[in-house]
């Protein structure tokens, strides 16, 4: 697998908007944010997509969720709702070959997935 944008966020390469850090996963802000809460929460581990999980890794996937719902809880989103997001590949519009969950909230959200 090749290097990528996270990959150099995860090595500390580029700068990112750290929220949580533990030896498995990296939750930072998005660069360009759809609400006024958007983190993506990755692996450390590099997993291109949930296309290319593997049945080991179900426990780190776990733990991304689990991640999410403490982010939102510190931010206090919890209790009025999010939205938690994963694109795969091409048609699913996944721009960063490196697995990431999108936690998002602090407004009300639309519905805004649109076919091509
Ligand atoms: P996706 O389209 O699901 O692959 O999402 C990729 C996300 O990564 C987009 O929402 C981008 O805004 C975000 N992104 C790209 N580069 C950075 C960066 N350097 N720091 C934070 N977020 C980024």
């Amino acid at each position: 697998m090749g290097d990528n944008i996270f990959l150099k966020i995860i090595r500390k390469e580029i700068p990112a908007d750290i929220v949580y850090e533990d030896d498995d996963i990296l939750a930072f802000r998005d660069i360009h944010p759809l609400a006024p809460v958007h983190i993506l929460i990755i692996p450390k581990k590099p997993i291109a997509s949930v296309a290319s999980l593997e049945a080991a890794d179900g426990p780190l996937v776990g733990k991304m969720f689990l991640v999410a719902q403490g982010i939102a809880r510190d931010l206090n989103i919890s209790e009025k709702g999010y939205k938690l997001l994963i694109r795969v590949g091409r048609d699913g519009g996944q721009e960063v070959p490196h697995l990431h969950l999108h936690l998002i909230g602090g407004a009300r959200l639309t519905e805004n997935i649109h076919p091509v």
